[in-house]
């Protein structure tokens, strides 16, 4: 978004969700307030949300007041929704600038109304802060100093669990189990957020079921819906499957529970998780992850997909947690790190990467790449899903020109490329 947006859009955003809740018997349509989030959230007026910075205090406070609205316990310090942390000394925290800053997660809870099952939790989360104006983590480095307004990264997630909050808080009978719905800041520069949630959880983790994230669910396409996390526990593919028989989505679950986000840290804690997710797209981690390209009527879906699956969570025994190691660390090093220009559609692993695109300009499409390809191997590396992919870019340097074997049709094809260099 690039116009500037003043302080009485910023009230307008405020009142919004209020009035539209009231009315939501009245017939407005359940989207409504899901919009009205994600539009204060990814306003001009936040700065996008870098952690620690005034936007991301705003939003944490507006999101305090949205928990009370809607009726859930606060679960922060001393009677409060927040639980306050200091941001660390790592690599990304002083390359982003927010190194010793405070910040704050938000945490809310909905009581279990079996006495027996109150004492366990189920965690259901999501990041609020983002990349501010970068250029740390901006995928667009020409274009630092412009708001990264992170609509669907993560307004989007955050504006579900509201949601999510919303229809379990007024479901009669309450759920079993405990509901411990947490708003991570922190996430951009490493799961900071997460990691200091899971030292001093509401709950202890021995006694947390599982762990739901939600990441980027706002722009679903063709209700195509991605659940990352699905090996993490051996009962999760049936139970997904059972709660999309009621809602039909076109559901594509995989992966164990490692991942670019905050439900990782619970399955570094051995804790069941998955991550919902609706895939990257153009804009992601650029100023132009706008609140107008967000599929609002697609975030309904997730979030009563997510409460289906809740509720089913509340009651059940244990689920059997599935380990798997960790990937192998990408390396860091020079700092100077090639850059292709591919868009990985991440909805399955068909034996390698496929490509929902490549970016205009780019290495990848000056070597004829396009949407659909399947990269098979890069340089001498055969590649067989994104980690081997990762894997074999950062072993080269920015300026080397790379063999690229792909599938396109059932042709198998060789071109090359010279890498670019990603700040
Ligand atoms: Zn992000």
């Amino acid at each position: 978004m690039t116009t500037r947006r003043g302080p009485l859009l910023l009230l307008a955003a405020l009142a919004l969700p209020v009035a539209a809740l009231g009315a939501q018997s009245a017939g407005v349509p359940r989207a409504t307030p899901i919009v009205g989030d994600i539009r204060f959230l990814a306003s001009d007026s936040l700065g996008g949300r870098l952690t620690g910075s005034p936007g991301n205090d705003s939003a944490a406070a507006y999101l305090a007041r949205r928990f009370r609205q809607i009726g859930l316990v606060p679960g922060g310090d001393s009677g409060t929704y927040f639980q306050a942390w200091t941001v660390g000394s790592t690599t990304s925290t002083r390359q982003a600038g927010v190194e010793g800053r405070a910040t704050k997660n938000v945490v809310g809870v909905l009581r279990g109304s079996d006495r027996r099952l109150a004492g366990s939790a189920i965690v259901i989360g999501a990041h609020f802060d983002h990349l501010g104006t970068g250029p740390f983590g901006s995928l667009a480095p020409d274009s630092a100093g412009r708001v990264h307004n992170g609509a669907d990264d993560n307004a989007s997630g955050t504006a579900a669990v509201l949601e999510i909050a919303r229809i379990l808080g007024s479901s009669r009978p309450r759920p079993a189990r405990t509901i411990v719905f947490v708003l991570f800041s922190g996430e951009e520069e490493g799961s900071l957020g997460s990691a200091y949630y899971a030292d001093h959880p509401v709950l202890p983790m021995d006694s947390t079921l599982a762990m739901l994230n939600l990441d980027m669910v706002g722009r679903m396409r063709e209700r195509r819906l991605l659940i990352l996390g699905a090996r993490s526990a051996a009962e999760w593919q049936p139970l997904l499957d059972s709660v999309n028989a009621g809602i039909r989505v076109e559901l594509r679950a995989s992966g164990d529970g490692w991942g670019p986000s905050d439900h990782a840290t619970f399955f570094a804690r051995r804790r069941p998780v998955l991550h919902f997710f609706t895939d990257l797209h153009e804009d992601y981690h650029r100023p132009s992850d706008d609140w107008e390209k967000i599929n609002a009527e697609g975030i309904v879906l997730v979030a009563d997909f997510v409460a289906a699956l809740t509720r089913r969570l509340a009651t059940r025994p244990a689920l059997t947690f599935v380990d798997a190691p960790p990937p192998a660390p990408v390396a860091a090093g020079t700092g100077e790190r090639p850059y292709l220009g591919t868009i990985p559609d991440m909805s399955d692993e068909p034996g390698g990467v496929r490509l929902s695109g490549v970016r205009s300009g780019s290495p990848a499409e000056s070597a004829g790449l396009r949407g659909g390809d399947i990269l098979i191997g890069v340089g001498d590396a055969p590649i067989a899903n994104l980690q081997d992919f990762q894997n074999a870019l950062v072993a080269h340097r920015p300026g080397d020109r790379v063999e690229i074997r792909f599938r396109r049709g059932d042709q198998t094809l060789t071109t090359s490329a010279v890498l670019g260099r990603r700040s």
